[in-house]
């Protein structure tokens, strides 16, 4: 595929998502400027990258105002920005400082700063979140459908008050922030999001220790160390939508090879419903050295439950993708492997 595109911007390249995207616009030739927060982050980035075209910038916390700014200023050969920085976890104490603020403002910051010293940018691409998609009423309504037009029930009052809602109400607000800042401001650019539910595949990015990593993949290393569940049906009790990381990244480099048909899109990235129990029969089945050291649940359950949940069609996003989605088999099982290898980087068994 060709692109229109001689340089890419792209913000947070040290996370588990951007790490994938920039592995595939340096596979696919792009010239890309990487936003980082420190010097270590840019030179572990750096050295990677040695001899490909990836350049660093270091900005430690987009929720600044004028963060971009330097970045952008004076760079006229960035034309396409992917803006994936946002923190993703659950807030401890403060809703706005840990996730509203740098969600929201972030976003906003990398768009003023486009519009005001980069006017040659022609698109921009977000990470937004199936959070800003699904509606928290309807998610054991099988007679309701998402889609790429369905937005989060989620309102700002809940998004602040309570901690349980600050995550998605920070990537609700945030894409909120996108489409009308594109409305209001009618800058030179076009926009399209990506709204991925949770994300598994294995893990490129640099990782310090076990606990630090990112949460998506965490919530496979837990379901592995937990202790077996006393009922064993508990886990295909809760279900969720799920997508690899590499079919993720894919989702924000297509908009930049069909610039016309990504504008105004919002990809809904998503093969489908997993349940803890699939995470475990897709474990035991290809981990053997692992029996008897992780939960084995109720074999082959993992679906029961499908039928009480939502709906969701995501047929525009597929077909513009031209996507064969990654299966949870393979996706399971290579972020497995990536678990294990840190593991045993860091002399943790099992
Ligand atoms: P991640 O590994 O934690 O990456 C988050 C990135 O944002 C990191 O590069 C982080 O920098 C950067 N960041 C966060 N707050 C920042 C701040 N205040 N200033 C500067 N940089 C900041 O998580 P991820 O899963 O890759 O998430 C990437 C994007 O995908 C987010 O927009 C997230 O909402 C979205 N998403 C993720 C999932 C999922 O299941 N993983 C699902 C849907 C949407 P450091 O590395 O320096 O901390």
């Amino acid at each position: 595929m060709s692109s229109i595109h001689k340089k890419v911007f792209l913000t947070g390249a040290t996370g588990f998502l951007a790490s994938h995207v920039l592995e595939l616009l340096v596979a696919r030739g792009y010239n890309v400027k990487v936003s980082v927060r420190s010097q270590p982050k840019a030179d572990y980035i750096l050295a990677k990258y040695s001899g490909k075209p990836v350049e660093a910038v270091i900005v430690p916390d987009i929720q600044e105002e004028h963060a971009f700014d330097a970045a952008l200023q004076g760079d006229k050969d960035i034309t396409a920005v992917l803006h994936t920085a946002s923190p993703f976890f659950a807030a401890k104490t403060d809703p706005f400082k840990e996730l509203l603020d740098p969600a929201i403002k972030g976003t906003t910051n990398v768009l003023k700063a486009i519009k005001q010293y980069a006017p040659q940018v022609s698109q921009v691409v977000i990470t937004s979140s199936y959070a800003a998609i699904s509606n928290l009423d309807k998610q054991k309504d099988p007679t309701f459908v998402h889609d790429e037009s369905t937005w989060s029930s989620v309102t700002w009052e809940q998004a602040t008050t309570d901690l349980a809602y600050s995550y998605r109400g920070s990537k609700k607000f945030a894409e909120k922030a996108f489409w009308d800042f594109i409305e209001q401001e009618k800058p030179n650019f076009t926009g399209t999001t990506v709204n991925p539910p949770l994300i598994y595949g294995p893990l490129l990015q640099k990782v310090d220790s076990i606990d630090k990593i990112n949460t998506s993949s965490k919530v496979v290393y837990d379901i592995l160390h937990n202790k077996e569940a006393e009922d064993p049906l508990t886990y295909s009790e809760a279900l969720g939508l799920w997508v690899d990381v590499r079919d993720v990244a894919l989702a924000h480099v297509v908009p930049l090879e069909k610039p016309a048909e990504a504008a105004g899109r919002r990809l809904f990235t998503t093969p489908g419903y997993y349940s803890a129990q699939d995470i475990l029969d897709i474990a035991n089945k290809n981990f053997p050295e692992l029996k008897g050291k992780i939960p084995v649940g109720s074999p082959g359950t993992g679906q029961r439950n499908v039928d009480k949940y939502t709906k969701f069609e995501n047929s525009k996003t597929n077909a513009f993708l031209g996507i064969k989605y990654i299966t949870l088999e393979k996706s399971i099982v290579d972020t497995i492997k990536t678990l294990l290898e840190i593991d045993r980087e860091q002399g943790v068994t099992f």
